[in-house]
């Protein structure tokens, strides 16, 4: 049996928002280092959608799940009628 990673495109959608992170991480060293290339998914209800792959592109997109909210049009709208 071969284990596939989750499809990215099923993870994170605008009708199943919100932040996945996958993080391989070598079980003999949980803190050193990864044991694979790394990967996010963020998507938010208003249709907006940011992916990456590798540290660097995690990270922007993990602090992307954080000022997004902020500056969603969506969000204030749904705020503003509620
Ligand atoms: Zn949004």
């Amino acid at each position: 049996m071969s284990t596939v990673g989750p499809d990215l495109r099923m993870v994170t959608t605008p009708e199943h928002p919100g932040l996945y992170v996958y993080a391989p991480v070598d079980p003999r060293r949980p803190f050193a280092r990864l044991a694979g290339q790394p990967f996010a998914s963020y998507a938010c209800r208003c249709g907006h959608v940011r992916r990456g792959r590798g540290r660097a592109e995690v990270d922007d997109v993990i602090r992307e799940s954080q000022c997004h909210p902020t500056t969603c049009t969506r969000n204030k709208a749904s705020s503003a009628t509620a």
